[in-house]
């Protein structure tokens, strides 16, 4: 209750303009071709899912930069894939925006969950880990279940996971790898949100990661591009569906960020080696440049913003 009321007076205390003490500098004015590195990048290759731990260099999930300023005070999120890449950058800031925080990932990334879990403990906020596979219909059932247990409630539910294997040709697209990809990023997306609806109250928030994959595809992701475009009408019909409860529901379409996802087969290694290259920007994303957007969508502040795609994607494709 104290860390609670702390967190409000401290969102008080910003919105009324004084952020003079205790708050780190804002980023100031920068060139974003310099901000973060340019590829190449050195050589890599991990097993699927990966780890942000493995990554050289290492991704910004905005661990030391992102800055709250109490939008989120009191909110209970689920984020999937919570423990790297952009599902940590939303947890991290939903965290530093005053919310408690469930993340789910696979068993095998337990090490990479740790170092969320001790983010979110530190901006005195609980954090809930709750690891298992979500191809899995009952998995995703109790993975609802647990966070609503532990969390007292659901208000932001954030549809991140996925899976992404690269392919030269549809020849080499195995039946067994495009239900797979099908199963963790659109089944699971509609029985985790089938199973949150219950609990979700109006002005609560569902985003899920789409990306640019589902407006200009690339050769090599068949079987991922579609579930991305799945994603993105998922969200228009859900939406559509729940504006008279008041429930939001928005998603997210990343172009290239360096996450443990590219060099554990979701790209070449010659494609990892030369990633976000060929952007107008010259580089890829960091996580830690799309936590403000999962924030914005998950808070008030969005209020009107449902059934809509929102692109960060350093200058290509669409939205
Ligand atoms: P990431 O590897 O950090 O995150 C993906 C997470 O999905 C993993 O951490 C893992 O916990 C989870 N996951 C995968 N299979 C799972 C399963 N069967 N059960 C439970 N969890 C599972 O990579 P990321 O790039 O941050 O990916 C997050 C989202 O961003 C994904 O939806 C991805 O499609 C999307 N995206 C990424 C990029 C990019 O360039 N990195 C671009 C556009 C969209
Ligand atoms: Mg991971």
């Amino acid at each position: 209750m104290k860390i609670k009321d702390d967190l409000i007076a401290q969102g008080r205390k910003l919105a009324c303009g004084d952020n003079s003490s205790e708050m780190p500098p804002q980023p100031g004015k920068q060139d974003p071709t310099t901000q973060y590195p340019r590829p190449p990048f050195p050589p890599q290759r991990q097993e699927p899912p990966g780890l942000a731990s493995k990554m050289n260099p290492r991704p910004d999930h905005g661990e030391k930069s992102y800055r709250g300023f109490g939008r989120l005070v009191g909110r209970k999120a689920l984020v999937t894939g919570g423990d790297s890449g952009i599902g940590r950058a939303a947890a991290i800031a939903f965290a530093r925006e005053g919310a408690d925080v469930a993340i789910n990932y696979l068993p095998v990334e337990e090490s990479d969950a740790r170092e969320v879990v001790d983010l979110i403990q530190a901006e005195g906020r609980k954090a809930v880990t709750i690891p298992g596979d979500i191809r899995d219909e009952g998995f995703c059932k109790k993975l609802v279940a647990d966070a609503v247990r532990e969390l007292g409630g659901l208000d932001i539910l954030v549809n991140n996971a996925a899976m992404q294997t690269s392919q030269p040709s549809i020849a080499e697209l195995t039946t067994e790898q495009f239900d797979s990809t099908f199963k963790a990023n659109v089944y699971a997306m509609f029985w985790i949100t089938k199973a949150a609806l219950p609990h979700l109250e109006p002005g609560a928030s569902i985003i899920n990661t789409s990306s640019v994959q589902a407006y200009d595809p690339s050769p090599h992701l068949l079987d991922y591009a579609q579930t991305k475009a799945c994603q993105v009408i998922f969200t228009k019909s859900l939406a559509k569906q729940l504006g008279e409860k008041g429930i939001r529901v928005n998603a997210v379409a990343p172009g290239p960020y360096w996450t443990p996802l590219q060099p554990s087969g979701g790209s070449s290694p010659e494609k990892v080696q030369a990633f976000g290259e060929d952007t107008p920007l010259g580089r890829p994303g960091q996580p830690a440049e799309l936590g403000a957007l999962y924030v914005l969508l998950a808070s008030q502040e969005s209020s009107y913003a449902t059934g809509q795609v929102y692109g960060s994607s350093g200058g290509e494709g669409e939205p």
